[in-house]
């Protein structure tokens, strides 16, 4: 591997005109101890080309988009075909019934869906359209799940389900904070306790049904079952974040997998094969607070735009082939076989979470089931870990939180290099 001279002199120059040199602090090294991000050029298949013409099979996927590998050739015909018949139109088009319908099949508890342009936004607004809906102020999420960057998912874990939170970022008024109540995740007692506690105050629960944000973590079994009853019970409405993992593990979303069903779902990364996308839906009653049809305000001038739909549509019509799960699923299987010899091996503190084609190596050595657990992942062995990684060609999230991506492009061959660089790393690492 070459030296990365460019990215530095890049990185440099940034520091002078974008903020920190990075437009998501999430693409810093910050969490790994610092140090000069990586800058691409391109990307193609599973493979990332840096500035100085360095090679990288890579598993961030831009943390989750890119399932089909990078510019995929349908995907990039789609998007050029929609920029030629104009990038914005501002009236409804036949592409956003179209891409509506697609999405409802796949996910049927998508009664009624609106486009939005991120995460974030259609996070946001399943809160508004849920206390508009209910009448009712407060929210309950998990601690270590991130659901976007809003006011009131930026919110900390208080100590007990009578603690509100506390802010998670400046900005973010006290005021906020304590409309959220925040319980562990697979803790349906303490969930169970903090709504007995907010009675008639909790307009939602909000969940990432399987979680990505704090490495891969599964819902224990029941616990998913048990979050849509107490919370129904409550008289409050169960929201999804699937921005992650609709469309990670399956032709749908993982309430398709696990077979539960959420009031709302809020939706991005995937959907949008790499174009800014952001989607929510549920239950059509629900649905109706949203303007034109009901009180609760969301608009957008990029929504539903032709590129994002048509990205979006190609992107989904690629997922339907036969077999591309199971292959994604094989494939994370023998990564995850080929990481935990090595960590066998050389005696590493560590464990894996995998599902199908996603998984998080944790720096410690027990089974992770919630954030505290991932929380005690060590950090100079991920940062170590990580330098070594990208020093052999394998891109992963600079962040001990996140996942590795599996896309349609990695090859057996790319699994046998991971595997390979891991263990050398690895062995570099041992007690
Ligand atoms: N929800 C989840 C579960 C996420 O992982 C993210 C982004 N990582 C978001 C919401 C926010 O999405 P966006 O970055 O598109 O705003």
């Amino acid at each position: 591997m070459k030296e990365r001279i460019e990215s530095e002199a890049l990185y440099n120059e940034a520091k002078n005109i974008i903020l920190g040199g990075v437009n998501s602090p999430s693409r810093s090294f910050k969490g790994v101890g610092g140090g000069t991000p990586v800058f691409m050029k391109n990307g193609k298949g599973a493979y990332l080309y840096d500035e100085d013409g360095n090679k990288y099979i890579d598993y961030l996927a831009a943390y989750g988009p890119i399932i089909t590998g990078h510019g995929h050739p349908a995907i990039t015909q789609a998007i050029t075909e929609a920029a030629e018949n104009g990038t914005l139109i501002g009236t409804p088009t036949k592409l956003e019934n179209q891409f509506g319908n697609l999405l409802r099949d796949a996910i049927p508890s998508l009664e009624r869906v609106r486009f939005v342009n991120s995460g974030t936004e259609a996070v946001m607004t399943t809160i508004r359209v849920a206390r508009a809906y209910t009448g009712r102020n407060k929210i309950i999420k998990f601690e270590g799940c991130y659901h976007g960057h809003s006011d009131l998912v930026l919110v900390a874990a208080g100590s007990g389900p009578s603690t509100l939170g506390s802010p998670d970022s400046a900005g973010v008024t006290k005021n906020i904070a304590e409309e959220v109540v925040t319980v562990p995740f697979n803790d349906l007692e303490s969930l169970q306790a903090a709504l007995d506690y907010w009675k008639d105050e909790i307009a939602a629960v909000m969940v990432e049904p399987i979680v990505g944000n704090f490495g891969m973590v599964m819902p224990e079994p029941g616990f998913l079952e048990g979050v849509n009853d107490l919370t129904h019970q409550a008289g409050a409405l169960v929201i999804y974040d699937e921005v992650i993992t609709a469309f990670r593990f399956m032709y749908g979303g993982a309430q398709n997998l696990l077979g539960v069903t959420p009031d709302m779902t809020a939706l991005g990364k995937i959907i949008g094969g790499g174009l800014p996308i952001g989607a929510y839906g549920g239950r059509q009653d629900i649905m109706e607070e949203v303007a034109p049809m009901g009180p609760a305000y969301q608009a957008g001038t990029m929504s539903g735009n032709p590129a994002s739909m048509s990205s979006g549509i190609a992107c989904l019509e690629l997922l339907k082939q036969p077999g591309l799960y199971d292959n994604l699923d094989h494939l994370g299987e023998k990564l995850e076989k080929g990481l935990q010899e090595a960590i066998d091996q050389y005696n590493i503190p560590a464990s894996i979470n995998r599902i199908k084609g996603a998984l998080t190596l944790y720096f410690t050595p027990d089974k992770v089931k919630n954030y505290q657990d991932a929380k005690k992942g060590n950090d100079v062995l991920f940062s170590a870990f990580f330098k070594g990684m990208l020093d052999k060609g394998i891109h992963l999230a600079p962040s001990k939180y996140e996942a590795w991506f599996l896309t349609t492009a990695h090859t057996e061959a790319d699994i046998d290099a991971t595997i390979k660089a891991a263990k050398e790393v690895l062995a570099s690492l041992a007690p």
